[in-house]
């Protein structure tokens, strides 16, 4: 019988808008998104918040690296992680950066410089040693990296664009669905095309919904919204994941336990932690 391939995603950060490291959030994690996606032998990042530099020194160690890097969006928190990505910087590596929310007024390269630019950055992107592609496609694409493994890709309801991705492989679905804000009337049908039937959705669930009406236009959700969601998707597990930075380690210890109440086995997501779907 065929071992059954690893899928997995861990967590490298979490958070939100801004990192938050310090006593009171140290169980949950306080540095900003970013997932790393192993599907067999490849591996795939989610963002490159401030979580991306602990996992570039272990890519680094492990030696030479050929990996892509997918950005659900350009906002601060999901890009500040970059430049401190180890394995930039290691000639031999291959790099492939991916968006799907620029075109067409931008494109990735150029935002990234503008990133990097002096005197906000000492160092522009071409100090790079490794050799670094930056690739923009269009939310609603599909890819397919590899034979078996499907990415598939959609809009979000975000200022200045977001894309949520869908990752099948080895008959299983992952889903990464962040920053988005859901709709007053029904659920958002982008999203809920997304996670039809998905095994683990990792969902923009920074506010509650009692938080909510102050934070309305912000392009954020709940993690109630989460719930209705998976629901009335059919999907099987909710990841609440991008939490807000004044969301303490006791903040998050209420909402897993509500969440769990109102849908069993929801997840709330920990920096360190490794699902498998
Ligand atoms: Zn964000
Ligand atoms: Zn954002």
């Amino acid at each position: 019988m065929a071992e059954q391939l690893e899928f997995s995603v861990t967590f490298w950060g979490v958070r939100g808008s801004i990192a938050c490291p310090g006593p009171e959030t140290v169980r949950y994690g306080g540095n900003t998104s970013c997932l790393e996606v192993k599907c067999g032998d490849r591996r795939m990042i989610f963002d490159a918040g401030t979580g991306l530099r602990k996992l570039g020194g272990v890519l680094a160690r492990e030696g030479a690296c050929d990996i892509d890097l997918f950005f659900t969006h350009t906002h601060f928190d999901h890009v500040c992680g970059l430049p401190f990505f180890a394995p930039l910087f290691m000639p031999g590596n291959r790099i492939r950066l991916w968006a799907g929310h620029l075109l067409p007024e931008y494109g990735l390269r150029q935002v990234l410089v503008e990133m990097m630019m002096a005197p906000l950055f000492p160092v522009p992107p071409d100090i790079f040693q490794a050799d670094v592609s930056y690739n923009d496609f269009q939310h609603g694409d599909a890819m397919t990296p590899m034979q078996g493994l499907t990415i598939r890709t959609g809009p979000l309801n975000h200022p200045n664009r977001a894309t949520g991705y869908r990752i099948e492989f080895g008959g299983r679905v992952i889903c990464y669905i962040t920053d988005t804000e859901h709709f007053d009337a029904g659920r958002d049908p982008n999203v809920a095309t997304l996670i039809a039937g998905a095994d683990l959705v990792i969902y923009d669930a920074t506010y509650t919904d009692a938080e909510y009406p102050k934070f309305k236009g912000y392009g954020h959700s709940t993690w109630q919204e989460g719930v209705r969601l998976v629901e009335d998707a059919g999907a099987k597990t909710l990841v609440i994941f991008h939490h807000d930075p004044s969301h303490d380690d006791v903040f998050m210890d209420a909402v897993a336990h509500e969440a769990d109440q109102a849908r069993p086995g929801t997840i709330v997501a920990r920096e360190g932690m490794t699902l498998r779907p």
